[in-house]
C-alpha cells in the first residue's frame, strides 16, 4: 500500500476479522479518578473510538466511567486492556478488569510484556477469548524471536503486537515480520512520551504545513499504516492529536523522518527491557 492510501485509513482490519480504529487514546500514567474520566470522555466526544488501558495502570474503573459519561454506545468503542504478567492467570485477571471497567468484554486483551517467557500465559489468553471476555487477543513488547516461539505453540494466533514505535524507533525489521505473520503492529509512545516533540527536524517539517510537532509525529504512523495510541490529559491536545487525517506528509518529509531512527531498523521490541 502507498503512503497516501495508508493515510486514508481510519480503521485497520485485524487477522481475526475485527476492526480496530487507527487512532486511540492511551492512558498510561493517568491516575484513576476525575482526570482520567475526563480524558476518556473528551476523547470520545472528540471522535476517538479506541481507548488503551492496562491492569498495571490502575485506572480501568475511570476508563469505564468515562465511556459511560460520554454517552457513546459501547459497541462503537474499541477498548484494550493488558494482562499484567506478574500475575498468574489471564482469565481471572480479565474477569477483574471487566468488573472494574463495568463491561462484559474488551475488544483486545494483550500480554503486557513477555515476563517469564513468551508462551506460558498464552493458553489463558486463548481461554479468555473462548469465554467471550476478549474479542481479540495479542501481545505487547514481543520481538521477532518471541513471536516465533509463541506462534509455534499457539492454537489461536496473536493479532496485535503493541510496541514502542515512532520515527526515532522505526523498528522496520519488527514491522515487516509482523506484517508477514498477519499481526498488526500498534505504536505506543508515538510522541516518545513527549520527548520527540522538541525534535528540530520534526518542528522544521511541521512549520510550513501549519501543523504541530505532535501532528507530524502521529501522521508519520498513519502513513506507515500503523495504528497509534497517543496519550494526553489536556482536552486541546487530545483534539490536536486527532487532526491527523486532513493533511499529508510528502515522500521527502517521510524519508527525513524515517532517517531519525536510532534502532538501526531493529527486529527488537525494545533496546533495554524493564522486566
Ligand atoms: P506519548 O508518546 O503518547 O506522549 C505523551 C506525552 O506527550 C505526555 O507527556 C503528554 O502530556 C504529551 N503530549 C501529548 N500530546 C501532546 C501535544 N499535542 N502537544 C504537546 N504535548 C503533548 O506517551 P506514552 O508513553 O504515554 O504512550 C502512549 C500510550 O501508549 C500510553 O498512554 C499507553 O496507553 C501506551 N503504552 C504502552 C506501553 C506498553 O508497554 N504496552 C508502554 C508505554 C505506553 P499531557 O498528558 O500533559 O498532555
Amino acid at each position: 500500500m502507498t503512503d497516501a492510501a495508508a493515510g486514508e485509513r481510519r480503521v485497520i482490519s485485524l487477522a481475526d476479522g475485527s476492526q480496530m480504529p487507527m487512532l486511540g487514546l492511551g492512558v498510561w500514567q493517568v491516575r484513576d479518578g476525575q482526570g482520567c474520566v475526563s480524558a476518556v470522555r473528551w476523547a470520545l466526544e472528540l471522535g476517538y473510538r479506541h481507548i488503551d488501558t492496562a491492569q498495571a495502570y490502575g485506572n480501568e474503573t475511570s476508563v469505564g466511567d468515562g465511556l459511560r459519561e460520554s454517552g457513546v454506545p459501547r459497541d462503537q468503542v474499541f477498548i484494550t486492556t493488558k494482562f499484567y504478567p506478574a500475575r498468574k492467570d489471564p482469565v481471572a485477571e480479565v474477569e477483574r478488569s471487566l468488573e472494574r471497567l463495568g463491561l462484559d468484554h474488551v475488544d483486545l486483551y494483550i500480554i503486557h510484556w513477555p515476563k517469564g517467557g513468551p508462551t506460558w500465559a498464552w493458553p489463558g489468553m486463548e481461554r479468555a477469548r473462548e469465554l467471550g471476555y476478549a474479542r481479540s487477543i495479542g501481545v505487547s513488547n514481543f520481538d521477532v524471536a518471541e513471536l516465533a516461539q509463541l506462534r509455534a505453540t499457539a492454537s489461536i494466533a496473536p493479532v496485535v503486537n503493541q510496541v514502542q514505535f515512532s520515527p526515532y524507533e522505526y523498528r522496520r525489521g519488527l514491522l515487516d515480520a509482523c506484517r508477514e505473520e498477519g499481526i498488526a503492529l500498534e505504536a505506543y509512545s508515538p510522541l516518545g512520551t513527549g520527548r520527540h516533540l522538541s525534535s528540530e527536524t520534526v518542528r522544521r517539517i511541521a512549520q510550513p504545513l501549519g501543523r504541530t510537532a505532535a501532528q507530524v509525529l502521529l501522521r508519520w504512523c498513519v502513513q506507515r499504516g500503523v495504528p497509534l495510541i497517543p496519550k494526553s490529559t489536556h482536552r486541546d491536545r487530545i483534539a490536536e492529536n486527532a487532526q491527523i487525517f486532513d493533511f499529508a506528509l510528502s515522500e521527502e518529509d517521510m524519508a527525513e523522518l524515517d532517517a531519525l531512527d536510532r534502532t538501526g531498523g531493529t527486529e527488537r521490541a525494545l533496546e533495554r527491557t524493564w522486566w
